[in-house]
């Protein structure tokens, strides 16, 4: 693998089997995959001056790892995209917890056994929880919008606390909506948990941090002799779509096209800007050897910011004496400011506006969106994972 700034003199796009629009997940498992099982030569294209796409992590100034784009924890159910990511990683065994701070006590998310008696007191919540146990079970989860139509006074009085204190002024910050007013499936992947425990993923059987790092991840990923990364290149300066063709430099291109940007970009925002959330993230060293107790505290009923993320909490990195915290405010995003689309605004008057963007290129054969801002969709790591292992498979069936 090469990995270049910008486009070197004489660079021909032509003379690659395959151009992939993002060095993120999507891009760099596609890129590899492409590689080694069918001998492509891949361009990748990315804009940002690094790899590894919104998991990029860096060493700061005090010498700790941490994630420019918010805190990323790996976790998945996928035996496939596992062994395919363990490849190129080791694990550390980190389980991701989480606290909200609640009024100033701490209390896990998911909400849980513990969270109920630290809510309600140890005799109440004890008898709360026996309640929960009995109507779904121990060990199960249970989504906030499906506990809140229980028909049910205890499960009701459970209902109102975790919708106030724990989901409604989070999601008011992060969304600008109530919990109401957005897609269930949002609140729905921080479900109550009936149990003890405390994990933010619980039952997910791989959990961990890339070892030296998720950057380093991808560094080995795209270590390939047939893939070549140009960072600082915008692919719109050379890639269009017209007439149901891919035009690069101007004239019809014949290889594959991975593309893992936002597809309105691609066409100017033609039919209207996709709505994103955007985050500001705000990086402070402290000259302390800890600030809180777990990876992420949740403010979910205080603070402007969301949440405050520890790296060394998360990575395991030992620096005396320093520590680099980070908070995040969310906001909407403005197309052309410079700000990052970070989360797709699940429901269905945008699901269509982005229906409408697909339709123009899915006569287009060679042309393939994939990925969270391609897809338009609100995927975790390991789902992208998957859905560009699939994508490759089938590029790969039409050339083997
Ligand atoms: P990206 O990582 O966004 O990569 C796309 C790349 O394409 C970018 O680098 C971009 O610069 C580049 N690009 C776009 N357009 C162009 C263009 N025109 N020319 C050149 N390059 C272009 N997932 C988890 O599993 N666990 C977590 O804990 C977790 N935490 C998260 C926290 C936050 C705050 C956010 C926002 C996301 C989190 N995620 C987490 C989700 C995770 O970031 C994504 O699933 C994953 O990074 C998506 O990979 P991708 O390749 O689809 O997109
Ligand atoms: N959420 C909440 N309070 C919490 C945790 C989550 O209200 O303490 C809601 C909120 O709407 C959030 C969503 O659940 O956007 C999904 O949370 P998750 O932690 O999965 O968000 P991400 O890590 O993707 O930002």
């Amino acid at each position: 693998m090469q990995i270049t700034s910008g486009l070197p003199t004489g660079f021909n796009p032509h003379e690659y089997d395959m151009i992939v629009v993002g060095a993120g997940y999507a891009g760099a498992v596609c890129a590899r995959r492409l590689a080694e099982t069918v001998g492509f030569r891949v361009a990748v294209l990315e804009r940002r001056d690094h790899i590894a796409g919104n998991a990029y992590d860096y060493y700061d100034e005090s010498g700790i790892l941490v994630h420019m784009f918010g805190p990323h924890i790996y976790h998945t159910y996928s035996e496939r995209v596992h062994s395919f990511l363990s490849r190129f990683t080791e694990w550390t065994d980190y389980q991701h917890k989480v606290l909200a701070n609640v009024h100033g006590t701490l209390m896990p998310v998911p909400f849980n056994h513990q969270s109920l008696k630290l809510a309600f007191g140890e005799e109440r919540g004890e008898q709360l929880y026996r309640k929960l146990v009995e109507t779904f079970g121990e060990n199960k989860k249970v989504p906030i919008m499906e506990l809140r139509v229980k028909n049910d006074p205890d499960l009701q009085e459970v209902a109102d606390y975790v919708y106030e204190n724990v989901f409604l002024h989070y999601t008011m910050k992060q969304w600008g909506q109530t919990p109401d007013q957005i897609d269930p499936s949002v609140t729905g992947r921080v479900p109550v948990f009936v149990g003890d425990d405390d994990r933010y993923f619980p039952q997910a059987p791989y959990q961990g941090m890339p070892k030296e790092g998720y950057t380093e991840l991808f560094a080995n990923m795209l270590e390939h002799d047939l893939i070549d990364v140009f960072c600082e290149v915008d692919a719109r300066d050379l890639l269009t779509i017209d007439e149901g063709r891919v035009l690069v430099n101007g004239e019809v291109y014949g290889g594959e096209v991975v593309y893992t940007g936002p597809l309105d970009e691609l066409f100017n925002l033609d039919l209207g800007a996709l709505p994103y959330r955007t985050l500001d993230m705000k990086f402070e060293t402290l000259d302390v050897d800890q600030f809180q107790p777990v990876g992420t505290v949740n403010y979910t009923v205080s603070e402007d910011y969301t949440r405050i993320t520890e790296f060394k909490n998360m990575t395991g990195q030992v620096v005396p004496g320093k520590t680099t915290i980070m908070k995040e405010y969310s906001h909407a995003y403005e197309p052309g400011s410079g700000q990052t689309p970070y989360y797709a605004i699940i429901d269905p008057d945008n699901r269509k506006l982005y229906e409408r963007y697909l339709e123009r290129v899915s006569s287009v054969t060679n042309f393939h969106p994939v990925g969270r801002l391609a897809e338009y969709r609100y995927y975790d790591m390991d789902a992208v994972t998957n859905s560009a292992l699939e994508l490759s498979d089938e590029i790969i069936s039409c050339h083997a």
